[in-house]
């Protein structure tokens, strides 16, 4: 009774052998003792217990580590002669193992890629708005003809400190995280001024647009010194146990 499907088959088979256990087991207990006496007598002796596949795998091991360092020369010409002869195969053999080592990547599609580059530039603004903010302010200062821009948000926000959060005009103070402080170019950027720490100072938008590109209306004292604190990285030197203490 030819299947052409192997799931009926296989059914059919396990419905026979249920119906015909006991003639079954019969046939498999006679296979057995053919076998039996096909393998001959028995083993004399203390049976061999049988090994576990790692168990066979060490023993494997350990003899062929003890013929390499019985024979090193001879296991090298084989290896020589078997490389020699074998070039095509294991060279075939090594492309395979690499190419399945480092499976081709998926490839990517321009969209996929332009909103991956999306993502990747959001999730940097929002690591560090205040470092993209005044990167736009130094664009902004260039393109405004400023001789130099320089000024970095970390300074931008030590002037803000140094000052008190306050308007370097009318003295408003504003809270810390505030951004209504302008920064305001002591020398307008039109009248050659930099944009650098000793030309900023921190001013209300009104009293900014007040002073437009004219000289202050009272006298400002800019900020000389660089403000800005040592970098981590050099610290460790400052720190040095062997330096004196003063
Ligand atoms: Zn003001």
């Amino acid at each position: 009774m030819p299947y052409k499907d192997p799931e009926k088959e296989r059914a059919a088979r396990r419905t026979y052998r249920a119906n015909h256990r006991e003639h079954h087991n019969a046939l498999e207990r006679a296979s057995a003792k053919r076998r039996r006496a096909l393998a001959g007598p028995k083993r004399i002796g203390r049976p061999r217990l049988p090994i576990t596949d790692e168990e066979r795998k060490d023993r494997r091991k350990q003899s062929s580590a003890k013929q390499r360092a019985e024979h090193p020369t001879q296991i090298k010409q084989n290896h020589d002669r078997w490389r020699t002869k074998n070039y095509e195969l294991e060279r075939q053999r090594q492309l395979t193992t690499y190419s399945m080592q480092h499976p081709p990547k998926p490839k990517t599609t321009p969209e996929q890629r332009r909103l991956r580059r999306r993502d990747l530039a959001r999730a940097a603004y929002a690591a560090n708005p205040e470092h993209f903010r005044q990167k736009r302010k130094t664009r902004s200062a260039l393109k405004r003809g400023a001789v130099m821009s320089d000024l970095s948000a970390s300074q931008w926000n030590e002037i803000k400190a140094a000052y008190g959060y306050r308007c370097i005009y009318c003295g408003e103070q504003f809270p810390k995280n505030t951004r209504a402080l302008h920064q305001d170019h002591l020398t307008a950027l039109s009248r050659g001024g930099a944009d650098t720490l000793h030309n900023i100072v921190p001013s209300c938008k009104p009293c900014n647009s007040r002073k437009y590109t004219n000289a202050a209306p009272i006298f400002v004292q800019p900020l000389l010194l660089t403000i800005s604190p040592p970098k981590k990285r050099y610290q460790k030197h400052t720190e040095s146990p062997a330096s004196p203490t003063l």
